[in-house]
């Protein structure tokens, strides 16, 4: 466990977030997470604190609106979205791309955890996986 610092691009947001990557992290294809590529690691939100930038950030909900997608107004990059699951409870999902202290070696030694959201089965893992 490690406490990462994180931003959009512009850096009108910034964020820290307390991570174990050795964890692991997810990819999902459900209709949001394909349309940008989403790789988060899921945090309980005390392990989240956002420093700055929270009226540049957009909400957009969908659907039953349990999760809340935010993305800043400015270079629309998505660094974190919150939600509630069975699995996880309440969480953060922090956009791992958007750590800036984070070494490509722990990014590519994290374990990944698909999940056939497309198909509404979020405890399995779609039979194709190697375009998330
Ligand atoms: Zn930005």
């Amino acid at each position: 466990m490690r406490t990462y610092q994180g931003s959009c691009h512009c850096g009108a947001v910034r964020f820290e977030a307390d991570i174990d990557l050795a964890q692991g992290t997810v990819r999902c294809n459900c209709s949001i997470c394909m349309k940008y590529r989403c790789w988060p690691a899921i945090v309980k939100p005390e392990s989240f604190r956002l420093l700055s930038g929270d009226a540049d950030l957009t909400r957009y909900q969908f659907n039953t609106r349990t999760d809340t997608h935010l993305f800043c107004r400015h270079c629309g990059v998505r660094p974190f979205g919150t939600g509630n699951s069975p699995r996880w409870g309440d969480f953060y999902a922090v956009t791992v791309t958007c750590l800036d202290d984070v070494a490509i070696d722990e990014l590519v030694n994290a374990p990944i955890t698909y999940l056939d959201g497309r198909n509404d089965n979020w405890h399995a893992a779609p039979a194709e996986t190697r375009h998330l």
